[in-house]
Formats: structure tokens, C-alpha cells, sequence
């Protein structure tokens, strides 16, 4: 469970102002163009260091700014309303530093934390393998211990800031003969050096900007000392140990797709005119605005709630699950709205509609995909509820 976190309401006004204005002033006006060449958005970077985004959820004494997930929400909404790339560079590199704040010793905190909150230092976590993904528990990327180190081998997919990151959390077995397999799995302190190649970027339908990449581990000598934790087989309850944080992000940026979609089609069916009459006029796309509206406020308020549970050190794994899903699925559906209201315009790539569109389905995989999601929610329903 976590530690209670509450941010005041001028400080979360404070942060929440800084990062508006950031969006409009730096974001915004670029984002588009930079989307569409699939540009990686270095000055973004380094004004996301400068508002300290790097280490947004990790404590003061490490540097960070120390939000609760409450606040990190709606700062991860309100930029996933402009360009939810950017919040999967700092997102996944959270990630990291809170496997590290969380399940670190006190040495792998005092040697990474500061670099990672102040962005000196990025990265993310390299869970996912060609044959791996949603069964963790199926990774082949072995580590053998070796005197003073882990030597290396196996391959990562899909790692985002694979490119641009200089450090990961490498989820490995150190004992392939364990039974079940995740007492034989462990997390490792991984930054690129001799044996640790990026083999590719990954071409995507969106999520733009931002590198996904394949990662290859050849003989890749890890110092032992790099063991999350110190403490072999911890590695499977540290991954998922991340996840309910995960998936209220991955909700957030939900609610930050869908509520971009419906503001552009309240504007745009206020601009376009069918037989003499704006189309808000006509009653087929009054109803579609009353569902989009109704689904966004129904997606932030599972958001909020999930984060509030989370922000009191509540058991929060159904709640994270149901606003991961609802919101998930929110955006999809509000972005193919958005689309539809704005008729063969929608398909244009002159309108940020056809962009949520394209990054809206990622919401329903990442942090667990929305079959699992159910299934979550399910499961809990039944354990909550015995007879
Ligand atoms: C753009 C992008 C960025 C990513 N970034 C990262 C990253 O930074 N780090 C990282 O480690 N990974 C990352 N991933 C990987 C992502 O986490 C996985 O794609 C996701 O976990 C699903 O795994 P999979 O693709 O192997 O699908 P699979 O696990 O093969 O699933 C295929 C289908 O089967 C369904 N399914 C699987 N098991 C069950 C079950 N038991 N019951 C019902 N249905 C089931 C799934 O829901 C899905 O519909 C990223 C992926 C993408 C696309």
C-alpha cells in the first residue's frame, strides 16, 4: 500500500497553472506538425525537466515534486489533452524511479533517485517481450549471476524511450527453474552500456513523437549491486506493484483524448452550417455532444476516485481497473465521434480529430489490456462480495 498523499489545493492550483500555461504557450502551437513527422519533442523535454515532471510523483528528500496521484492526474489529463506523447516520456520514466523509491535499497536511491527526478538521467521499464506481454510470467530475458554481476541475454519489445533513455527497469528471471515462474523473477538497474543495443524503433499508428522501441541484451554484464532491492525473486511483485499508478495515468490520458474530442466537435458544430442550420441544430448530433459529455465527466470522476483511494493508501486495484476501462474506451469512442461530427473533415490531417483517433486505442492495451481489465474487476467483484 502507499504511503497517504494529499497536495494542498493552492499548491495543486500552483501546478496545475504552470502546466497550463506551458501547454498554450509551448505545446500547443507545435504540437501537430511535430506529431505527424513523428519528431521527438527535445525542447519539450527539456522544459518538462525545468517543470519537474521527471520527478512529479517521487518524493522531495529525492528531488521530486511529490504529487499525489489525485494531482498527477489532472496534470497528465490536461497535457493528453494537447499531446498525449509527451506524458508517456515522463510517465514510463516515473515508473522507474518509483520501482526504485519504492522497492530500492537505500543506495540505489541515493545513486539514482536525484539524477532521475531532475531528468539528468531517463529512462523507463522494459517489461515486454516478442512473446511476452500481457503473461509476464512467459519472459525468456535471462540474468545469471556471476561473482560481482548479472550477465544478460534475451530481448525487449515495445520499450518506450528505448531510443532517448539512457536507463531501464529490466525485468528478468534469475532462476528459470522456479515454480511458479515469478518466484524465479527479478528487476534489474539497467543503463545502456557494452551488450545493450537498441535494435529498432518501432513504426506506430500514433502515439508519435515519442520512441517505442526493440532492446537487445547480449551477454550485457549488470554489477550485482543493481538488483532491485538487493533481494532475488521480487521482480514480478515489483512490475505489478506499479500498475495501479499505471493504470490511473493510463486513465487520465484517457479522459485527456476524449475531452479534446469533444471540445473540437462543440467547436466545430458551431462553425459548420447543413441546410441553412449549424449542426449543433440538428437532433442526431445533439445526442452524439450529450454522450460524449456525459461519458467524459462519468470517465474523470472514476479517475478521481481512483486516485483518492489510491492517495489514502487504500486497496485500489478494482477502482484503478474501472477508470483504466471506462476511460479508455471513453476516448476511442468520443474520438470516432469527434470524427463523425466533423464529417470528411474528420479524416483530414488538417484537424486534430483524425490524431485522437489514432491515439486514442493505445489507452485500451498499455497497463494492461481492457480484456484484463475485466477480468480484474470481475475477480475482485466475487473476492469482495463472498457468500
Ligand atoms: C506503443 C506501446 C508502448 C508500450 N510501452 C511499453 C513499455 O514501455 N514497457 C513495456 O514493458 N511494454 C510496453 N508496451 C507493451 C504493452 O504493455 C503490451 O503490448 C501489452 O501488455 C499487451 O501485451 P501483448 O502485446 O503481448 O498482447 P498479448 O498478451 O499477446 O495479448 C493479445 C490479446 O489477448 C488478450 N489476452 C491475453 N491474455 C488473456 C487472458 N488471460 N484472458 C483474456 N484475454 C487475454 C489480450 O487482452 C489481447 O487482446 C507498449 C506497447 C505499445 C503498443
Amino acid at each position: 500500500m502507499t504511503t497517504p498523499a494529499t497536495d494542498s489545493s493552492s499548491d495543486e492550483n500552483l501546478i496545475l497553472d504552470s502546466i497550463a500555461k506551458w501547454i498554450a504557450r509551448d505545446v500547443e502551437p507545435y504540437a501537430m506538425r511535430m506529431e505527424h513527422d513523428d519528431e521527438y519533442p527535445q525542447t519539450m523535454v527539456e522544459q518538462m525537466k525545468e517543470l519537474g515532471l521527471f520527478g512529479a510523483t517521487i518524493a522531495p528528500e529525492w528531488g521530486g515534486l511529490g504529487l499525489s496521484a489525485s494531482t498527477y492526474a489532472k496534470v497528465v489529463t490536461m497535457i493528453s489533452e494537447s499531446w498525449m506523447s509527451l506524458t508517456g516520456i515522463f510517465n514510463s520514466h516515473l515508473m522507474l524511479a518509483k520501482a526504485i523509491e519504492k522497492f530500492g535499497t537505500l543506495e540505489q536511491k541515493r545513486r539514482y533517485l536525484p539524477r532521475l527526478t531532475s531528468g539528468e538521467l531517463r529512462g523507463g521499464t522494459a517489461l515486454t517481450e516478442p512473446d511476452a506481454g500481457t503473461d509476464l510470467q512467459g519472459i525468456r530475458t535471462k540474468a545469471e549471476h556471476k561473482g560481482d554481476h548479472y550477465v544478460v541475454n534475451g530481448t525487449k519489445t515495445w520499450i518506450t524511450n528505448g531510443h532517448h533513455g539512457q536507463i531501464f527497469a529490466l525485468l528478468v528471471k534469475t532462476n528459470t527453474a522456479a515454480d511458479p515462474p515469478r518466484k524465479g523473477m527479478s528487476m534489474l538497474i539497467a543503463e545502456k552500456a557494452p551488450g545493450f543495443t537498441v535494435s529498432r524503433k518501432l513504426e506506430k499508428l500514433g502515439y508519435h513523437g515519442i520512441d517505442s522501441a526493440e532492446l537487445i541484451f547480449e551477454d550485457y554484464k549488470v554489477p550485482a549491486e543493481n538488483l532491485i532491492g538487493g533481494e532475488e525473486g521480487k521482480g514480478f511483485y515489483h512490475a505489478v506493484g506499479g500498475l495501479e499508478l499505471g493504470r490511473i495515468n493510463v486513465a487520465a490520458r484517457g479522459v485527456g483524448i476524449a475531452n479534446r474530442a469533444l471540445k473540437e466537435a462543440i467547436k466545430y458544430s458551431q462553425q459548420r452550417k447543413t441546410f441553412g442550420k449549424f449542426i449543433h441544430e440538428h437532433q442526431a448530433i445533439q445526442l452524439k455532444l450529450a454522450e460524449m459529455a456525459t461519458k467524459c465527466e462519468a470517465a474523470r470522476l472514476l479517475v478521481e476516485s481512483a486516485a483518492k483511494a489510491y492517495d489514502a493508501g487504500q486497496r485500489c486495484d478494482m477502482e484503478a481497473g474501472m477508470a483504466k476501462f471506462f476511460a479508455s474506451e471513453t476516448a476511442v469512442e468520443n474520438s470516432l465521434e469527434a470524427m463523425r461530427i466533423h464529417g470528411g473533415y474528420g479524416y483530414s490531417k488538417e484537424f486534430v480529430v483524425e490524431r485522437l483517433y489514432r491515439d486514442a486505442p493505445l489507452m485500451t492495451i498499455g497497463e494492461g489490456t481492457n480484456e484484463m481489465q475485466r477480468i480484474i474487476i470481475a475477480r475482485q467483484l466475487i473476492e469482495r462480495n463472498p457468500i
